[in-house]
């Protein structure tokens, strides 16, 4: 079975990994200091990285205030839900505001449109 998690966390965790990526790449610029250039190509690629990730940080930002939040039934916390299925943020559990979904195994589908 796929490990899933909740939406606003897997793009805050794809934010994070961008800004790593940056780091990773400007500093590989350094084994090419005798090549101005290709030091010069490395760092605005680490930049340009940096600059994806705060990006997608607004981005977050933007879906955060469209997320609704509600009580999670499992953990009793208040989580962000985005689409018709996600999952709690803290503890998992798989959440849904479609009442003729609840109870089915959770499937991250449901959030395309359904088919007719
Ligand atoms: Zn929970």
């Amino acid at each position: 079975m796929k490990k899933y998690s909740s939406k606003i966390n897997k793009i805050r965790s794809f934010a994070l990994s961008l800004i790593f990526i940056g780091f990773v790449v400007m500093y590989g610029g350094i084994f090419f200091k005798n090549n101005p250039w290709l030091v010069l190509i490395f760092m605005s690629l680490g930049v340009l990285c940096i600059f994806a990730s705060t990006a997608v940080y607004v981005w977050i930002g933007l879906l955060s205030t469209k997320a609704i939040v509600i009580e999670c039934p499992s953990c009793q916390k208040h989580t962000k839900m985005l689409g018709r299925v996600d999952m709690c943020m803290y503890c998992n559990e798989p959440l849904t505001l479609d009442p003729t979904l609840e109870g089915k195994d959770f499937d991250e589908s449901y959030n395309k449109k359904v088919r007719t």
